[in-house]
C-alpha cells in the first residue's frame, strides 16, 4: 500500500491530497522561497496525527505542519517534501474559564476568533500580530509571535500555560499546567514555543487570557528627524508610562501609508503611533504627557484621540503596511530577508539610520518600520524581481543588516523566527547554542522528519536563496508565458500573505488553498514563469473563482485577483481546456443569446402586462434617453427585479426604451471563459444600444453594470 492510501486510512480519502494545483498552491509564504509536499494531510484531531507521525516515522517521511501559512521565512514550507500537514481544520475554542484567566483551544483557532469570541466574556489573549486576522494558535506558538502590543503584553510565549504535543514517534504528551505557577520539572512548553514544527506537532494550546481594558487611546506624531522621534521615546517610556504599543515608520514607509493617515509627509523623517490602555482617567492624563513630550521633541503634527473607528483604521493601515510596499512600484514586491531585528530600544534610531546607510551603498529600496518599543524593527527590502542585479546586492546588504544587528547586541529574528531565510544566519548569534539545539532535536527526532533543514540544522549552513522561488523570473519572462505589464505586475505584487482567505467564498467551502485567490495567484505565478503548463488540474481551480473579487476588498495590497484569473483562463481555453460545464453556456449563448438556453420570448414574460402589450404592438418607442438593459438573470432566473424596476421608474416618469426580445446576453461568460469571442460580442450588443440613442443605460443586472461599465470601454465604444 502506498503512502497516500495509508494516511487515507487514518483520516479518509477525502481529507488528504495529492493533486498538482493543491500541491503547488502550498509551495509559498511571503518568504523568497519555495517547498512543494508530495502529499497534504487534513487530520481532524490528536489521535489522527499521532497515527499520521507513527507512520510518517516508520517511513522516514518528513512532516511539515501548517496553520495559515502566513510565516516570513519559509518556516512553514516542505523544501524536502513528504507532507504538509494542514491543520486548519481543527479549529474549536474548546473552553474559556473566565475565572481562571485561560482558555483552551484547537492549534487551528485564528487568533482574531479567539479575541472575537474572549471579547463576548470581556476578556482578550494580547498577542496580535499583524497577520491576526488569519494566523493560527499553532502557528503563532511555533513562532513566538509577537505584535502591537508586546511593550506592554509580551509576546506568545507569555501566554502560554499548557500544550498537548504528539512527537516525532506519534507519542502524545502534555505539558505545563492550568496553575498559575509551576515548579516542576524542565520548561517543555517554553521549549516547544517557537521551534517552528521541528520537535513535534501542537494539537492543543492552553492560553493565559486578560481582562480586556477599559479604555484606549492612542498619539501619532511626525518628526522631521530620527533622534528626536528616537529621544521622545525614550522620554516616556521611561517616565512610568505603560504604553502598550509604540510603532515607528520611516519616510520609505509613510510613502506608503500617508493617504490612508491622511498626513502631510513633506518634511518627515519618521511617524510614531503610541497606545495606551486602562482607565480613562490614567488613559488621558498619560496622552497629554504623551503630546507635550512628543511637541518637546519637535514632533509635528502630534494628536491624539480614544475614537474607536480611527484608531481601528489606523491599526488597519499599519497591518496593511507590509504586503502594500509591494505597490511602490509596478513589478517590485517586498523581500523579506533580514527583516526582523531586534536592538535594546536606545539603538533605534541608530539601526534605522544604519538600514538607510546600507540602502544608499547598495542602491536598493529598505523600508524600516517597526515596533519601537520593544526594540523591533523591520528592515524591509522592495525590489524589482525581475533584475538580477538587484538581487544580486541583497546579498551583501543583507550581510550588513545582519552585521548592524550584532553591532548593536540585538539578535537576528525579534518575532519573525528563522525559518529557511535565516538558516545560514543563526549560528553568529547562538554559535554552541546552535549545538545544543541539534543535540535536542536529534532526542526528540532522531529521523529529522519534523520540519527538517529549517533553524539552521540543515547540513550545509544554509543561504538565504536556498529553494528559491524567483529564479525563473531572473531569467525573465518568456512572451509566450507573460499576462502583460499590468497583469504581470499583479502576479508579482502578491506576497502570498494570505489575507485573502478570509473573504474568498470558494476557500470557505472547501478550505484548500488551491480553491483560494493566494493559491490562485501562486498558480498564475508558475504559468507566468513557464514552470506549469495549462492542465486540467489548473482548469479545475481557475475555473472555479467566482471572480467576485472579495479578495481584492480584503488584500492590503488590493491584487486584482479576477485579472490575473481571467488572464490564466485565456491559456486554458487556447489549450482547449475550458470545462464542459462552462461550454455548455457559451454554446447556448452562441444558439440563444443566452446562458439558459430560454426562448426570446420568454425574455419578457416578467414584463408588467402594459409594457408587453406596448412591446407586442410596436408602440415601445424605440428610441430614448435611457434604455433599460434586463440583463438574463433578471430576465429568465429572478422574475421579481424587472417588474420592480420598471415600477420605479415608471413612477418616476422617467421615459425609457428596452431591447425587449432583442436583448441579448451582455457577454460576461464569454469574457469570464477566456474566450477571444467577447470583443466581438461586445461590438454587437452596442451596435444594438447606438441604435436607440440612449444616453445612458439602466441596468438591474450586477454581471451586466459590471460588463458593460467596466469591459466595454476597453472593447467597444458608447456612442
Ligand atoms: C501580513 C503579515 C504580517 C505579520 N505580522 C507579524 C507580526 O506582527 N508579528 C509576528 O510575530 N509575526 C507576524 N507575521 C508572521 C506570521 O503571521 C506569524 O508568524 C504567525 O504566527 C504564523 O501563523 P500561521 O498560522 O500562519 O503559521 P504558519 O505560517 O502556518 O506556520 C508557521 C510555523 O509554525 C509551524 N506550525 C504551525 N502550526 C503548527 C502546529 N500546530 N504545531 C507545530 N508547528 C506548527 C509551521 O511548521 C511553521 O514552522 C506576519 C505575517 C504576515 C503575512
Amino acid at each position: 500500500m502506498n503512502l497516500m492510501s495509508k494516511l487515507a486510512e487514518i483520516v479518509g480519502r477525502e481529507r488528504v491530497f495529492d493533486d498538482l494545483a493543491e500541491r503547488i498552491s502550498n509551495s509559498r509564504d511571503m518568504s523568497v522561497h519555495q517547498g512543494v509536499p508530495e502529499l497534504i494531510v487534513h487530520p481532524a484531531g490528536t489521535e489522527e496525527i499521532s497515527k499520521i507521525m507513527k507512520l510518517a516515522n516508520q517511513e522516514k517521511v518528513p512532516v511539515t505542519a501548517r496553520g495559515s501559512g502566513t510565516s516570513v521565512t519559509g518556516a512553514v514550507l516542505p523544501v524536502c517534501g513528504g507532507i504538509l500537514m494542514d491543520l486548519s481544520r481543527m479549529n474549536k475554542i474548546k473552553h474559556i474559564d473566565k475565572a481562571n484567566f485561560h482558555a483552551v483551544v484547537e492549534p487551528g483557532v485564528i487568533c482574531a476568533h479567539l479575541n472575537a469570541a474572549l471579547a463576548k466574556e470581556k476578556m482578550f489573549f494580547p498577542p496580535d500580530p499583524g497577520s491576526s486576522a488569519i494566523a493560527t494558535l499553532g502557528g503563532m506558538v511555533s513562532t513566538n509571535a509577537s505584535g502591537l502590543r508586546a511593550v506592554k503584553y509580551g509576546t506568545t510565549k507569555d501566554y502560554v500555560h499548557a500544550l498537548e504535543v504528539v512527537l516525532a514517534d506519534g507519542s502524545i504528551i502534555k505539558t505545563g499546567t492550568t496553575a498559575p505557577k509551576t515548579a516542576t520539572g524542565y520548561d517543555l512548553t517554553r521549549l516547544l514555543v517557537n521551534s517552528e514544527g521541528t520537535l513535534g506537532i501542537i494539537t492543543e494550546v492552553t492560553v493565559r487570557i486578560l481582562p480586556l481594558p477599559p479604555y484606549t487611546a492612542f498619539a501619532m506624531a511626525l518628526f522631521d528627524n530620527l533622534d528626536d522621534s528616537g529621544r521622545a521615546v525614550t522620554e516616556i517610556l521611561t517616565s512610568g508610562i505603560q504604553l502598550c504599543a509604540c510603532e515607528i515608520m520611516d519616510r520609505a514607509s509613510l510613502n506608503v501609508v500617508k493617504k490612508r493617515y491622511n498626513l502631510d509627509i513633506s518634511d518627515a523623517e519618521a511617524l510614531i503611533i503610541m497606545e495606551v490602555d486602562g482607565h480613562k482617567a490614567a488613559v488621558q492624563e498619560q496622552m497629554i504627557f504623551i503630546e507635550e513630550t512628543c511637541k518637546k521633541h519637535h514632533g509635528m503634527d502630534v494628536r491624539w484621540s480614544d475614537d474607536p473607528n480611527q484608531r481601528a483604521q489606523m491599526w488597519q493601515g499599519r497591518a496593511g503596511l507590509v504586503p502594500a510596499l509591494s505597490r511602490l512600484k509596478p513589478g517590485y514586491r517586498l523581500v523579506p530577508i533580514s527583516e526582523d531585528f531586534g536592538v535594546p530600544l536606545t539603538k533605534i534610531p541608530e539601526a534605522i539610520r544604519g538600514a538607510q546607510q546600507v540602502a544608499a551603498k547598495y542602491d536598493v529600496i529598505i523600508s524600516t518600520f517597526g515596533h519601537a518599543g520593544d526594540g523591533n524593527v523591520h528592515t524591509t527590502f522592495v525590489i524589482d524581481l525581475t533584475d538580477k542585479s538587484q538581487w544580486d546586492r541583497l546579498r551583501p546588504a543583507s550581510d550588513e543588516l545582519v552585521d548592524l544587528a550584532m553591532k548593536l547586541k540585538g539578535t537576528i529574528s525579534a518575532e519573525h523566527g528563522t525559518g529557511l531565510t535565516r538558516s545560514g544566519y543563526i549560528r553568529r548569534e547562538l554559535g554552541q547554542v546552535l549545538d545544543v539545539m541539534k543535540t535536542i532535536k536529534q532526542a526528540l527526532d532522531p529521523n529529522n522528519i519534523l520540519n527538517p533543514d529549517k533553524m539552521g540544522f540543515a547540513e550545509n549552513d544554509g543561504d538565504i536563496f536556498d529553494h528559491f522561488a524567483f529564479e525563473p523570473l531572473i531569467k525573465g519572462i518568456a512572451e509566450a508565458n507573460s499576462f502583460g505589464t499590468d497583469v504581470n505586475a499583479e502576479v508579482l505584487a502578491c506576497v502570498q500573505c494570505g489575507f485573502c482567505r478570509n473573504g474568498c467564498p470558494t476557500f470557505s467551502t472547501t478550505g484548500l488553498e488551491s480553491f483560494n485567490a493566494r493559491g490562485r495567484n501562486i498558480l498564475a505565478f508558475q504559468m507566468m514563469t513557464g514552470q506549469l503548463e495549462p492542465g486540467p488540474e489548473l482548469a479545475n481551480t481557475l475555473y472555479r473563482c467566482t471572480t467576485c473579487g472579495t479578495c481584492t476588498y480584503f488584500c492590503p495590497a488590493q491584487i486584482k485577483v479576477p485579472q490575473i484569473v481571467k488572464k490564466a483562463r485565456e491559456r486554458l481555453y487556447q489549450a482547449g481546456l475550458l470545462p464542459e460545464n462552462y461550454a455548455a453556456v457559451l454554446e447556448n449563448i452562441r444558439k440563444t443569446n443566452n446562458p439558459f438556453a430560454s426562448s426570446k420570448e420568454d425574455r419578457v414574460s416578467s414584463f408588467p402586462p402594459d409594457l408587453r402589450e406596448a412591446i407586442a404592438k410596436g408602440t415601445l418607442p424605440r428610441q430614448a434617453e435611457t434604455l433599460l438593459f434586463m440583463g438574463c438573470v433578471p430576465s429568465y432566473v429572478d422574475m421579481k427585479i424587472v417588474p420592480s424596476l420598471i415600477k420605479n421608474l415608471s413612477k418616476a416618469g422617467v421615459q425609457f426604451t428596452a431591447l425587449a426580445m432583442n436583448e441579448i446576453c451582455c457577454g460576461l461568460p464569454i469574457y469570464l471563459s477566456g474566450s477571444d469571442e467577447f470583443a466581438a460580442h461586445a461590438d454587437r450588443v452596442m451596435a444594438m444600444v447606438k441604435e436607440t440613442g440612449a444616453k445612458e443605460i439602466v441596468t438591474p443586472c450586477a454581471g451586466c453594470y459590471h460588463t458593460l461599465h467596466d469591459l466595454y470601454p476597453g472593447f467597444s465604444r458608447m456612442g
